[in-house]
């Protein structure tokens, strides 16, 4: 058995976790993180992760503070332009449509768009040669004691790690959450979203469309083009059996599926990866401390997909917490460390929580009054500009 002495243990490599250690090696931490699934080299490699995350402007001004957006911004695709269509009826027929410019609010894009396991490949590969990272890959977080002072983790490989601080980064469930006696309130929808990606014949011109229709939105955002192919990233939501059942179909049924639900804004639709299933809920940590213990990302909240909130807020724990190392106030692991960024990040988390749940739920209903308010307040949000920019604002985590 090996026992290493770190300031900070990271459980989970996914790109919260990975983050967070480039930001904490960046202020001159030393780091150990460990995950027992390293990053799959191909998108069509078992277990990738085929979601694509739109980093808005704070989570890239983070990228690039901490020397991590060279990497990956040769693969980042720009969203300039965001489309909110309400559809009705089957096949789905726009009833009111929406364009909302990132050059209302002064900026030339509202975020970046990059594919999960290309972002989470290249990062690693990056932090691979950093001198204060030690990137276990390959063993997970077994168990854990913490006292006053330290936090003593055990991995799956036997070895120990000794850490000031000890941050639970593994995911919606979370072993390291578990391992301390947190727990979870979790809301459920019933819904799944199928995320894939498609070629088409219209250029998407660096828009992201979200169609809302009972079931769930299906929202395109743009990728980089591939093999001459315009391309783009899709989350489907739909209620659970009709997300099974369309899952169910061939490729070839399947993109016409997705054609007539995309309203054919991009002309049709082509599949050219596997598909993944994600059950949609939303989920808090009850707690978001215990001794020597924070957790970030979705260890700590789960969001429908929606509006591109989920990872962002989870690089907003990250931010907080490398401020906080910064503080001369504060030193690591403590028990006013820990609290001020409880403080620092419960109301954020719970008020976005609670504002994306309340959404889905208007966007997803079947019921006529509530898909009348649903048209309404798209037109109201867009047409009515202080309150465009104020809805914009918010939304790009400013
Ligand atoms: C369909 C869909 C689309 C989305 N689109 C967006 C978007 O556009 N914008 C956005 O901001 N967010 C989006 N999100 C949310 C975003 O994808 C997630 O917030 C993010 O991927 C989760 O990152 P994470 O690092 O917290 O967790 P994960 O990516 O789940 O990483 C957790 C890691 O912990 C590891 N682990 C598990 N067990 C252990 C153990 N015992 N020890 C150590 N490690 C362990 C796992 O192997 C994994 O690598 C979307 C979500 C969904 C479902």
């Amino acid at each position: 058995m090996n026992r290493t002495d770190v300031d900070i243990f990271i459980s989970g490599g996914g790109i919260a976790g990975l983050t967070a250690a480039a930001a904490f090696a960046h202020q001159g931490l030393s780091v150990v993180l460990a995950d027992p699934t390293p990053p799959p080299d191909t998108n069509g490699a078992e277990g990738s992760d085929l979601r694509s995350t739109a980093f808005l402007e704070p989570a890239r001004e983070l990228l690039k503070t901490i020397g991590l957006w060279e990497a990956v911004s040769e693969f980042a695709e720009p969203l300039n332009t965001l489309r909110v269509i309400d559809c009705q009826g089957d096949p789905p027929i726009p009833r009111t449509d929406r364009t909302f410019q990132s050059t209302d609010l002064g900026s030339p894009s509202f975020g970046w768009n990059l594919p999960n396991w290309l972002t989470r490949k290249v990062l690693a590969e990056t932090l691979s040669n950093a001198p204060n990272v030690d990137l276990r890959l390959g063993a997970g977080f077994a168990h854990m004691v913490t006292r006053e002072r330290e936090a003593i983790v055990t991995l799956t490989t036997g070895d120990q790690v000794r850490a000031r601080l000890a941050i639970g980064a593994d995911g919606r469930n979370s072993p390291l959450r578990e391992a301390v006696g947190i727990g979870c309130k979790t809301k459920r929808y019933g819904q799944k979203a199928l995320a894939f990606v498609v070629a088409h014949p219209v250029p998407h011109e660096n828009v992201s469309t979200e169609l809302y229709l009972s079931g769930g939105a299906f929202t395109t955002v743009p990728l980089p083009d591939f093999q001459g192919q315009h391309c783009s990233a899709i989350v489907w939501m739909n209620d659970g059996p009709d997300a099974l059942r369309l899952n169910a179909l061939d490729d070839t049924q399947f993109s016409k599926a997705a054609t007539s639900r995309s309203c054919g804004v991009l002309g049709d639709l082509q599949v050219i990866s596997p598909r993944n299933v994600w059950p949609i809920v939303t989920q808090e940590a009850e707690r978001l401390t215990s001794e020597r213990v924070a957790l970030i990302a979705e260890a700590a909240h789960v969001l429908p997909p929606i509006g591109a909130q989920g990872l962002n807020t989870s690089l907003r724990d990250v931010a907080i917490l490398a401020e906080l190392v910064l503080s001369e106030k504060f030193v690591i692991g403590t028990t006013d460390f820990l609290s001020a960024y409880a403080t620092a990040r419960r109301q954020d988390i719970h008020m976005r929580a609670r504002f994306v749940d309340l959404y889905n739920r208007i966007c997803r209903s079947d019921l006529p009054p509530v898909q009348d308010l649903r048209s309404a307040g798209l037109r109201a949000v867009h047409d009515i500009a202080p309150l465009r920019r104020r809805i914009m604002t918010a939304g790009m985590g400013r």
